[in-house]
């Protein structure tokens, strides 16, 4: 399935707004240290009645959150968003969960690459990355969130600084002002636990992270990381390193 426009059978709830922040801040510290594919499953229980779904750009630790998440819940959405500039290889490691019978919902920008580039020139990417992933990447987000009640996403704390103070169970907010929950099972896992998962359970990932990428994000602005840092090969030598999802 690929989205662009609005999901008219999917009105924004309030739902999430009213669940209590106290109480969220509270059973987010109670599954500390749980493993995720725990935390999952009382996701799942305990929000039963609420629409959940999952994000993932298919980097190797939203791989994983696939295949955790599918044994709980084989059904569960999986939003995906194509902003037109990602790897093929990452096509194909979408398809291939496809292939295995996951829900993949692709959105798109509103906005064209051709549409893109008429108002804004070409090559945008270059010149205001922050513009750019607004169009491509942020504004998608939103409507998903629109269509949400629960967020599941595959962010990691030791990604990097700015995720460090990353809860388990969070909130996003959405256009119209209402709250999301935002869970992230995979928090308190590393590198090393993300690739113990994948290879222990033969998840598909991408096959550049083989080729030495360590992050892998839309092309222009992948490269390999020149030192240590495992998202040090995105934006490389703009200053940005995230593209703005994980601040609504
Ligand atoms: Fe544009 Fe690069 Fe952001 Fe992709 S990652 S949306 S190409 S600026």
């Amino acid at each position: 399935m690929t989205e662009r426009g609005s999901d008219p059978g999917s009105p924004g709830l309030a739902a999430a707004s009213d669940t209590a922040l106290a109480e969220l801040a509270q059973r987010s510290a109670a599954l500390e240290g749980q493993p995720a594919e725990s935390i999952l499953a009382w996701v799942f229980e305990r929000w039963a009645g609420l629409r959940i779904g999952l994000s993932s750009a298919f980097g190797p630790e939203g791989c994983a959150l696939i295949h955790l998440a599918r044994a709980v819940r084989p059904d569960v959405p999986i939003y995906t968003i194509d902003t037109g500039y990602l790897f093929a290889e990452t096509l194909a490691v979408r398809e291939a969960f496809r292939a295995q019978g996951a829900d993949i919902r692709v959105v798109e920008p509103l906005v064209t690459l051709r549409a893109q580039a008429e108002r804004h020139g070409p090559d945008l990417f270059a010149r205001d990355p922050d513009a750019c992933c607004e169009i491509r990447k942020v504004e998608p987000m939103r409507r998903v969130l629109d269509r949400l009640d629960v967020w599941i996403t595959a962010i990691r704390r030791d990604q990097a600084s700015t995720r460090a103070g990353t809860p388990i169970l969070g909130t996003a907010r959405r256009a119209d002002g209402g709250l999301v929950i935002k869970v992230a099972p995979l928090v308190a896992w590393t590198r090393k636990d993300t690739w113990r998962y994948l290879l222990d359970h033969d998840v598909p990932y991408n096959p550049l992270l083989d080729a030495g990428y360590t992050s892998i994000g839309c092309e222009p602005c992948t490269a390999r990381p020149p030192g240590d840092d495992e998202r040090g090969g995105r934006w490389s030598g703009t200053g940005k390193t995230e593209c703005g999802i994980h601040h609504l």
